[in-house]
C-alpha cells in the first residue's frame, strides 16, 4: 500500500463527502491548512496518515478521558461484541448503565438512553414542551445544544432577541420560540422571565460552557437560573453531554449544590462509541412513551457495545477517581502555558476548570459569547499549526475546549510547553 499524503486523501475525501468531513469543524476552516487524516490513537496520542505522532488535547471533543483505546475499555467492547452487535431488544447492559447513571447523577432518577448528545437534547426539549405544554426556551449565546434545529440559533446583539435561525434549512417558525439571552448575565433572566414566564417551557444552559471555548459560570447565575424555574414552573435542563463525568464522577451540578429538572449526556458515557442519555426526575421522564405521551425512540438507543463501553468507562473513573489529578495537572500546564506566552509578550487569558481549559489570544477575560468573539482567531490559527507541525494536535477552532485525560504523562505536559518555547510569534 503506497502511503497517500493528507493532501491526496483530503481531495478524494472532497469527492465522496460533502467537504470532506463528516461534521464540519474537522475541515480546519477556522485555523486554516489542510486536516490530518488519523490512522490511530494510543494513550494521549494520536498517529496520521503521513506517520506524525500528535499528543492529543482534542479527546475525539471530550469522550476520551481515559485515553484512546484504553485495555478495559476495548476488552469490554470486544466480549459484548462477541455476543452479538445489536438486538432491537431491551438488554440487562442497559439497566446497568442506566443504574449508574441515576447513582451517580443526584437529580436523575430515570434515564432514556439514545445514539448522541443531539438527540438527547431533542429529547430532553420535547419532554419539556410535552411535560408543561409550553412552547418558548430560553437558550445562552454562545452555548451548543447538537444541530437541533431550533437550538441553531445565532447570536443577537440586544439583551433579549427572538431567534433567528442560523443555518439554512431551518423555518424561522422552528426557532420563533428560541429566547436568547448572554451567557452570565444574572440580570437579563429576571426580564425575560417577567416578559415570557408563564409561556417558558424550559431553559437549556451548559453549566460550564464548552462550546464558546471553556467558559465557567458565575455561582450566582446558575442559582438565579434555578429560582425562576422553580417559581415560574419552567424546566431547568443541563447540558452536561461534555460536562458529565468529565469534572466529577456525575454532573457538574453535584459541585455547584443545583439539582437540574433535565440532564442531557454523552461524549464520555459512551466511552468512543455513540452515545446519548436525557435524564431526569421520574415525574417528567414517565411523560416519555410508552408510559407517556411524549414520543421518543431509536433503532440503536441502548446498543449494547457502546453502552459496554461506556460502563467500562465509568466503572474506571469510579475506580481511579483521577478528578483531582487531572485538575491539578490542567492548573499546572495552564500556569505554565501562561508564564511562556507572557515571556514572549503575547496578551491572552486561560479558562481552565478541572480537565479543561482554553486559550484565548488577545483578550483579557472571557465570561460569555460577547467577549469570546473578540479573541483573535489568526492567532490562534498561527499556533494551532505550530503546535500541529510540532507534534500537538489542539481542537482545531479557538472556541473549543481542550481536554486533557488520564493518559498525558509529565512528559507528555514538558513536551508540550517545550513546543510552546519554540514558538516564533514573528513567524505567526
Ligand atoms: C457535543 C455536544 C452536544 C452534541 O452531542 P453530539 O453527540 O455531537 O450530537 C450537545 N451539547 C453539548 C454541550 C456538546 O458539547
Amino acid at each position: 500500500m503506497t502511503m497517500q499524503t493528507h493532501k491526496q486523501l483530503f481531495a478524494k475525501a472532497k469527492r465522496y463527502i460533502p467537504g470532506g468531513v463528516n461534521s464540519p469543524v474537522r475541515a480546519f476552516q477556522a485555523v486554516g491548512g489542510d486536516p490530518i487524516f488519523i490512522e490511530k490513537a494510543k494513550g494521549p496520542y494520536l498517529y496520521d496518515a503521513e506517520g506524525h505522532k500528535y499528543i492529543d488535547y482534542c479527546g475525539s471533543w471530550g469522550p476520551m478521558i481515559l485515553g484512546h483505546a484504553r485495555k478495559e475499555v476495548l476488552s469490554a467492547v470486544k466480549a459484548v461484541m462477541g455476543r452479538g452487535t445489536s438486538f432491537g431488544v431491551t438488554t440487562r447492559l442497559e439497566i446497568e448503565l442506566a443504574e449508574r447513571i441515576v447513582k451517580a447523577v443526584k437529580s436523575v432518577e430515570k434515564v432514556r438512553l439514545v445514539s448522541s448528545g443531539t438527540e438527547a437534547v431533542m429529547t430532553a426539549l420535547r419532554l419539556a414542551r410535552g411535560a408543561t405544554g409550553r412552547d418558548k426556551v430560553i437558550k445562552f449565546i454562545g452555548c451548543y445544544h447538537g444541530h437541533v434545529d431550533h437550538m441553531l440559533v445565532q447570536a443577537g446583539s440586544g439583551a433579549l432577541t427572538l431567534g433567528t435561525p442560523s443555518s439554512l434549512g431551518v423555518p424561522r417558525d422552528f426557532t420563533k420560540h428560541t429566547l436568547l439571552l448572554p451567557y452570565n448575565d444574572k440580570a437579563a433572566l429576571p426580564r425575560a422571565f417577567a416578559k415570557y414566564g408563564d409561556q417558558i417551557a424550559a431553559v437549556i444552559v451548559e453549566p460550564v460552557a464548552g462550546n464558546m471555548g471553556v467558559v465557567v459560570p458565575e455561582p450566582a447565575f446558575l442559582k438565579k437560573l434555578r429560582i425562576l424555574c422553580t417559581k415560574n414552573k419552567s424546566v431547568l435542563i443541563f447540558d452536561e453531554v461534555i460536562t458529565g463525568f468529565r469534572l466529577a464522577y456525575g454532573g457538574v451540578q453535584k459541585g455547584l449544590g443545583i439539582d437540574a429538572d433535565l440532564t442531557c449526556l454523552g461524549k464520555i458515557i459512551g466511552g468512543g462509541f455513540p452515545i446519548g442519555a436525557c435524564g431526569g426526575t421520574a415525574s417528567l421522564m414517565d411523560c416519555l412513551a410508552p408510559q407517556g405521551k411524549v414520543y421518543q425512540a431509536g433503532t440503536l438507543s441502548g446498543n449494547p457495545v457502546c453502552v459496554a463501553a461506556g460502563i467500562a468507562t465509568l466503572d474506571l473513573l469510579k475506580e481511579l477517581k483521577p478528578y483531582r489529578e487531572l485538575a491539578r495537572n490542567t492548573a499546572e500546564l495552564c500556569r505554565e502555558i501562561g508564564v511562556r506566552l507572557n515571556g514572549k509578550g503575547m496578551s491572552h487569558t486561560i479558562n481552565q476548570i478541572g480537565s479543561m481549559f482554553t486559550l484565548f489570544f488577545g483578550v483579557e477575560k472571557v465570561t460569555d459569547f460577547g467577549s469570546a468573539i473578540k479573541s483573535n482567531t489568526a492567532r490562534y490559527g498561527a499556533y494551532f499549526g505550530h503546535m500541529l507541525h510540532s507534534g500537538v494536535y489542539l481542537p482545531p477552532s479557538q472556541f473549543e475546549a481542550n481536554f486533557l485525560s488520564t493518559a498525558h504523562s509529565e512528559r507528555d505536559l514538558a513536551r508540550t510547553l517545550k513546543v510552546i518555547d519554540a514558538w516564533d510569534m514573528g513567524a505567526a
